[in-house]
């Protein structure tokens, strides 16, 4: 099988998981970088996650524009273009408007992992405001001047919100950034249940560079393949290994 074809085969599971575990609703998106070209990346047409088959992968240039593929891109194909762009190391990204983050958003109080297995959405997680830059907006990224500085906020990390929006999470695989996009939201549920009840104690930034150390030296059915195995069941595919 070409790498293309895995790619894209990739691409539509990650998508059913996200609508599986509720990350993505009706909105939301996910995407890779083009396996053979790194100046591309692929992303589904402007549909929901849940409905996406391989016939709707488009292949985007890092600015946005359609390169191959046919149909109505989604508006906010700058957020991937622009960290692909900036960050040679993510291969995938995932945006979504998943409903525990959205308050982390605008209350002031910092999103932060508070259970081991959610270490790596990593130990800082800033919020970008279009406000600060953009004045008024509708709040959706729009073009690459925002998808710029929404990437230039991120920096090096791996996960930012987005104020009155959502959120966006980059990895260096695509199962690292599913697996992180559904560990922001299970953390931020948790995290709103324990802060209804006094102070939190957090992971701290010593235990999570530990645990995601040993993240990334995982093993086939270790890690993220174990997340990702259990994840396809639930989504409707056989697993894989
Ligand atoms: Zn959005």
């Amino acid at each position: 099988m070409s790498a293309i074809k895995t790619a894209i085969d990739e691409l539509v599971i990650a998508n059913r998981i996200v609508a599986a575990e509720k990350v993505c609703d009706a909105f939301g998106h996910v995407s890779m970088r083009h396996p053979e070209n790194p100046g591309r990346f692929l992303l589904s047409r402007g549909r929901a996650p849940e409905l996406i088959e391989a016939s709707d992968i488009m292949e985007f240039t890092l600015e946005g524009g359609t390169a191959a593929g046919n149909g109505k891109p989604y508006l906010e194909r700058f957020i991937h273009g622009a960290i692909y762009e900036s960050r040679p190391d993510v291969q995938a990204v995932v945006h979504s408007h998943s409903y525990s983050v959205v308050p982390f958003s605008v209350i002031g109080e910092k999103l932060r992992p508070i259970m081991h297995v959610c270490a790596t959405i990593g130990p800082d997680v800033p919020v970008w405001d279009p406000q600060v830059n953009f004045g008024d907006t509708d709040l959706l990224v729009s073009d690459m001047h925002q998808g710029r500085d929404l990437a230039k906020a991120l920096g090096a990390r791996t996960s930012i919100l987005m104020r009155g929006h959502g959120s966006t999470v980059a990895g260096a695989s695509l199962r690292e950034a599913v697996y992180a996009a559904v560990m922001l939201e299970v953390n931020a549920n948790l995290q709103l249940k324990a802060q209804a009840f006094g102070p939190v104690t957090f992971l701290t930034p010593g235990e999570i560079e530990k645990i995601r150390a040993r993240q990334n030296k995982g093993r086939p059915g270790e890690g993220f393949d174990r997340a990702w195995q259990y994840w396809l069941r639930h989504a409707g595919f056989p697993t894989d290994e």
